[in-house]
């Protein structure tokens, strides 16, 4: 039996037909659907200005270039993340350092404060399992020692709060400076790989559009040798170093029929992770999702899961994570541990010097976590049959 994944992508005729359109047009990529993608992706969520690029690191590496991080600089992320949000730092020759985590799994600000210093630049926020993390303290901080904020919302495409009368898709309020996204299948829409920017700073926009692009400018306006400019239609200008961070038409195609069903896949997510919660809720050994405390300072919330990753006490269980996941995966229950912290990889501790000790919360969070089948694809049967498996593995 091929177990429930953790995680997977939700796909219908329509999308693989939006594909199929894209291939038989004119462009294959740099074409019309990479802009309507944009688009539409920054009129969903309220965004000014949104960049399409090929995966969510792609995004979150650009993101650190805009903000001219400088090599020997210190960036501060959660190490309760995927890699990428830590590696984007290595990439541009600054030190990626980690901060602890709150009880949901998000950065704690005091934390960061405690552990900020003058060769700080700035932050890169995560919303982990899809609540926001709380960017208004973060951002006030960060801020009023002059630094950067970039939101690592590869979590949480959809998720919004609302405060003092105003509704706040992550990606477009005022409290990062730029926010990153990603279309893995994994996440909640997809495009196979690929990722977006979102921002309301019209440089940076452009800037990001040049750096995934070779840090060519095509706008003449902006081009640094204006003897050169009008020599013909030929010319473009590379003014930095850029890369190729393109999202192809196809994929944009894709994301354009995805994301359509975003509110409806935010939906599914939210009701299969009440129907966890209330299945789960009676059981010692287990701890349902802990709701990020800040959200409870707004107005109105709406989480787009992207995880349903409780804490257990394997101890009290008096058996191993390992074994559970084993027993679950032979029961057809897939499971997944998100995540290790990213400074106990090898490369960190041996780059960085980096130990055992340094996020106690981010650890023990570590020790006790388990994700649990969640995607838009799962049918009420699945649901209970999860829920089943899990409270005999469990022994609720
Ligand atoms: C998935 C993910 C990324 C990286 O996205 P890719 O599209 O796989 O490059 C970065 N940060 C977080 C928190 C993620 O979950």
């Amino acid at each position: 039996m091929i177990p429930i994944p953790y995680g997977r992508q939700n796909l219908d005729d329509d999308d693989i037909q939006a594909v199929l359109n894209a291939l038989k047009s004119d462009y294959l990529t740099t074409g019309p659907l990479v802009s309507q993608f944009e688009a539409d992706f920054a009129s969903f969520i309220g965004a000014e200005y949104a960049a399409a690029v090929s995966s969510g690191t792609a995004a979150l590496h650009l993101a650190i270039l805009a903000m001219d991080l400088q090599p020997g600089e210190r960036v501060i992320t959660s190490p309760n993340t995927f890699l990428a949000s830590a590696n984007c730092i290595a990439f541009a020759g600054g030190i990626p350092d980690f901060c602890d985590i709150n009880a949901s799994g998000n950065m704690d600000v005091e934390s960061l404060a405690a552990i900020w210093d003058d060769n700080t630049r700035g932050v890169v926020a995560v919303d982990y399992a899809g609540q926001p993390a709380d960017m208004m303290k973060i951002a006030e901080f960060v801020r009023s020692k002059g630094g950067f904020v970039i939101e690592d919302a590869s979590h949480a495409v959809g998720s919004w709060f609302a405060i003092d009368g105003v509704k706040y898709f992550t990606g477009s309020h005022p409290w990062a400076d730029l926010t990153t996204f990603s279309f893995h299948p994994v996440k909640t829409i997809t495009t196979g790989e690929g990722g977006m920017v979102t921002t309301s700073d019209t440089k940076l926009a452009d800037r990001i559009k040049n750096l995934r692009h070779h840090g060519v400018e095509r706008d003449p306006e902006k081009w640094v040798q204006t003897d050169a400019s009008g020599t013909g239609p030929w010319y473009y200008e590379m003014q930095e170093l850029g890369y190729n961070y393109r999202l192809t038409d196809i994929q944009c195609a894709l994301g354009l029929s995805q994301l359509k069903k975003l509110p409806r896949f935010v939906e599914k997510r939210r009701r299969i992770t009440q129907r966890y919660n209330s299945a789960f809720e009676d059981m010692e050994v287990m701890e349902t999702p802990h709701d990020e405390a800040w959200l409870q300072r707004c107005d109105d919330v709406e989480i787009s899961w992207h995880l349903y990753s409780p804490q257990f006490d394997f101890e009290q269980m008096r058996v191993s994570r390992d074994s559970v996941m084993k027993q679950l995966r032979t029961r057809g229950v897939g499971s997944q541990v998100l995540y290790i912290p990213v400074y106990l990889q090898p490369w960190y501790q041996a780059k960085y010097d980096y130990r055992a000790g340094k996020c106690p919360h981010a650890e023990a969070f570590y020790e006790r976590t388990l994700s649990l089948p969640l995607h838009s694809c799962m049918t009420d049967e699945d649901v209970d049959f999860v829920i089943e498996q899990v409270r005999e593995v469990c022994g609720g």
